[in-house]
């Protein structure tokens, strides 16, 4: 059997998928749609990350494929109904870069609060201006965590160990699973009319599409502060530049986009706003980890 691996899934995790009799591996970086195209009908499997779209015209070409892997969490970049239609399984790695991106996100959010990456630039360029790059604490504000799963709950603990309040908007999780965590479940409109940062942890659905609205913005505290490193798209980008002129919000971080890739665009030129390529989940460890995970998914459909 065949197994396609494309956009620079990590080689170390898939060694248990590579040393398996009856199986082989054609590992490769992403390549265009055309040409995958061309070569997708041999195989058995194909794993991705997030660049390869694996749209319904690539599964028209795709006669033998059994299984798609995705080496992450998000399955937007795959055509879940027409893989369904077509019988092809999916699979993804969910838990596997939790950590990273848990990690990326606090990061983001002290970044933000203390106005790093503009000092960085400000003096490489030369320029030694303290007066610039006044900050705000963490301690004691609130933070709203949108979205109480694996990566909101990770960051919950950890901004509580920097003396944040937290409070959470999750309409799937039951009040009691918080109980002994500290952190207050709350609707959404009291999360953002309380909270000094608000971060983003759920999926991109119909229903998360746009969730921080212009309507969204008008019941946030001034000099609010949002992060996503979620998905692009759950905030309205227009909404948020918006929120950021008027000075509504202090400042955003934001590591997705809803065009992606995107070299261009008003928010860079705003100086509140720290940005960064969907690196979320970019350390060794969590490539490794999903890549070994999906390896296994990918193994166990194979071999029924
Ligand atoms: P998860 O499935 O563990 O948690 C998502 C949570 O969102 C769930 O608890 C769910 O109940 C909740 N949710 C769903 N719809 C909601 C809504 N309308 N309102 C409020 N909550 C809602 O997922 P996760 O592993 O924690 O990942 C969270 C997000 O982070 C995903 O979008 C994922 O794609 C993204 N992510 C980004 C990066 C990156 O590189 N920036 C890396 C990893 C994950």
């Amino acid at each position: 059997m065949k197994v396609l691996v494309l956009d620079g899934v990590a080689r170390e995790g898939l060694q248990k998928l590579e040393n398996e009799p009856g199986i082989v591996l054609d590992i490769t970086k992403t390549v265009p749609e055309d040409q995958l195209i061309a070569i997708i009908s041999e195989y058995d499997a194909v794993i991705v990350r997030s660049a390869t779209k694996i749209n319904k015209k690539v599964m028209s070409y795709a006669h033998k494929l059994k299984v798609i892997g995705r080496a992450g969490v998000g399955v937007d970049n795959i055509d879940l109904d027409e893989a369904t239609r077509q019988g092809i399984l999916v699979v993804n790695a969910p838990g596997g870069n939790t950590i990273s991106a848990t990690e990326y996100t606090i990061a983001m959010m002290l970044a933000l609060a203390r106005n790093i990456p503009q000092a960085n630039t400000k003096l490489k360029n030369g320029e030694w201006d303290k007066k610039a790059f006044m900050g705000t604490e963490l301690c004691t504000k609130t933070l709203g965590i949108i979205g109480l799963g694996r990566i909101g709950s990770a960051i919950a603990k950890r901004a509580q160990a920097m003396e944040m309040q937290v409070v959470a908007y999750d309409p799937y999780i039951a009040e009691k699973s918080v109980i002994s965590t500290d952190i207050e479940l709350v609707d959404l409109d009291e999360l953002l009319e309380r909270s000094d940062f608000i971060t983003i942890h759920t999926p991109k659905t119909k229903s998360t599409r746009h969730l921080l609205n212009t309507e969204a913005f008008s019941k946030m505290k001034d000099g609010v502060r949002i992060i996503n490193c979620a998905r692009g798209g759950i905030v309205d980008e227009t909404a948020l530049y918006d929120a950021l002129r008027s000075g509504k919000a202090a400042g955003a971080a934001l590591d997705v986009f809803e065009e992606e890739p995107l070299t261009n665009s008003p928010l860079f030129e705003l100086n509140n706003v720290v940005v960064s390529p969907h690196i979320g989940a970019s350390t060794r460890e969590a490539q490794i980890k999903v890549a070994a995970d999906v390896a296994n998914e990918i193994l166990a459909t194979l071999k029924g």
